[in-house]
């Protein structure tokens, strides 16, 4: 007797990241109405089941699609203009060049070209802090792709999408009112930019505005020593000193960087549930230093991977980020900070719970979405395989990802993206750069 599956992938090795580290030899993995229903040998499932979709994964590695927990989309448009810069500097352009270009159009094509250049990279989803969020999620929904975006706050003269500060707070209410239905595997999310952006007064009122709708409240913060040294001249306090004695660390809480950290610091973080979104590209490319992840991970603290923009880093990969995290600990002389292993949960489920939705995402497991890609392992560079972990994060490349899959919806097969028209998305970002 069958079972109706919408889609099943089926023969490659499984490697589930749930908490046991399952693997399964030759399984599959069956999706419907978008969630994992079964994840076990794929003889038995193939048997069992009746698909109106297939992947055949032989000879591949299938796993839980990668979580981006910190970037801006949208800087593709920018991307290769603001190099070999301190982050001071960085700012500054930035800032200066937005005020021209930004407007919901062209957020919009700056995101579809991030989604077609994220769908190939194996990511299903992320974390998007930038003006004219309605204009990407539009972007993101006609893809079928998830992306975790909502109201950001800076007090700045000239915003970029011309809301006043006095108005935002009204406008960002309006928009956390409107999700009350949101999609299964996404929350609210408030981003206040920084603690330099924002006055401490801000922050307590877009915190307090992020707890009423249940939010996860994202915010830049110890970037590099520049900017810690600001914030303690201007308020007497580091800026996670400064959260921390504002009560806004917490579980809700999701601080991007976290490099320039006091011991005090990392036991305040660990303490109160805060995560951190770790961006090993962004931060070694703007010079600000390394995040002291091995010191966060055996204090406890849940540590994502992100890209950032691409402007601080260029790219878009998180598997280029899981190889950063995995190798740049080990600068310091100790080959076993940040293993393979730990580098891979901090790109799914580590990062899945960072944004406080671990139950949804992250691991293949019955009940989640299915958000999964299929890695091909038919070449060269990436065999013999040993250990998985190890040719996720020492060996294999973003390009060698071949299927992506959101929410049970292929993005993209053969290498190939079925919702979005990638010639046309290029074209109307070569004609904005
Ligand atoms: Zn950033």
């Amino acid at each position: 007797m069958s079972e109706y599956a919408d889609l099943l992938v089926h023969g490659g090795d499984v490697l589930t990241v749930d908490e046991a580290g399952t693997f399964v030899r030759s399984g599959a993995v069956v999706v419907r109405d978008g969630e994992i229903r079964e994840v076990g040998p794929a003889e038995e499932l193939r048997s069992r089941y009746e698909a109106a979709e297939t992947l055949d994964a032989t000879g591949c590695l299938v796993l839980p699609g990668l979580v981006n927990t910190h970037t801006h989309l949208a800087m593709t448009l920018l991307r290769g203009r603001a190099d070999d810069v301190t982050l001071q500097g960085f700012l500054e352009r930035v800032l200066r060049w937005e005020a021209e270009l930004l407007s919901p159009k062209n957020i919009a094509a700056g995101v579809r070209a991030a989604i077609a250049e994220s769908v190939r990279a194996g990511v299903t989803s992320a974390l998007d802090m930038y003006w004219f969020h309605e204009a990407a999620e539009r972007v993101a929904r006609e893809a079928g792709w998830r992306l975790h975006t909502g109201p950001t706050f800076m007090d700045e003269p000239d915003p970029a999408d011309g809301i006043a500060y006095e108005d935002r707070m009204a406008w960002a209410r309006r928009d956390l009112a409107d999700r009350a239905t949101a999609r299964p595997g996404t929350r609210p999310v408030l981003f206040a930019h920084s603690t330099y952006t924002l006055s401490p007064d801000q922050l307590t009122d877009i915190a307090a505005l992020a707890r009423e709708f249940g939010a996860l409240l994202h915010i830049h913060a110890a970037e590099n020593t520049t900017e810690v040294a600001t914030v303690e001249v201007r308020h007497g306090r580091r800026p996670v000193e400064l959260l921390d004695s504002l009560g806004l660390l917490g579980p809700d809480l999701l601080i991007a960087h976290a490099v320039d950290l006091t011991g005090p610091e990392i036991a305040a973080l660990a303490r109160t549930g805060t995560s951190v979104a770790h961006c090993p590209v962004s931060n070694l490319k703007l010079g600000c230093g390394i995040a002291p992840v091995p010191r966060l991970l055996s204090a406890g603290v849940t540590v994502g991977l992100g890209t950032d923009g691409a402007v601080s880093s260029n790219t878009l990969d998180v598997l280029g980020a899981v190889r950063q995290a995995a190798l740049v600990h080990k600068a310091a002389g100790d080959p076993t900070a940040v293993g393979a292993e730990q580098a891979v949960r901090m790109a799914t489920l580590e990062g899945a719970r960072a944004l406080g939705l671990g139950d949804h995402l992250g691991s293949l497991e019955p009940g989640k979405r299915a958000d999964l890609i299929v890695l091909d392992l038919n070449a060269p560079h990436v065999r013999p395989v040993h250990n998985p972990w190890s040719t996720l994060a020492y060996a294999a490349h973003s390009a060698d990802v071949r299927d992506t899959v959101v929410d049970g919806r292929i993005l993209m097969r053969d290498r190939v993206l079925t919702t979005l028209d990638e010639a046309a998305a290029l074209a109307d970002l070569e004609a904005l750069a």
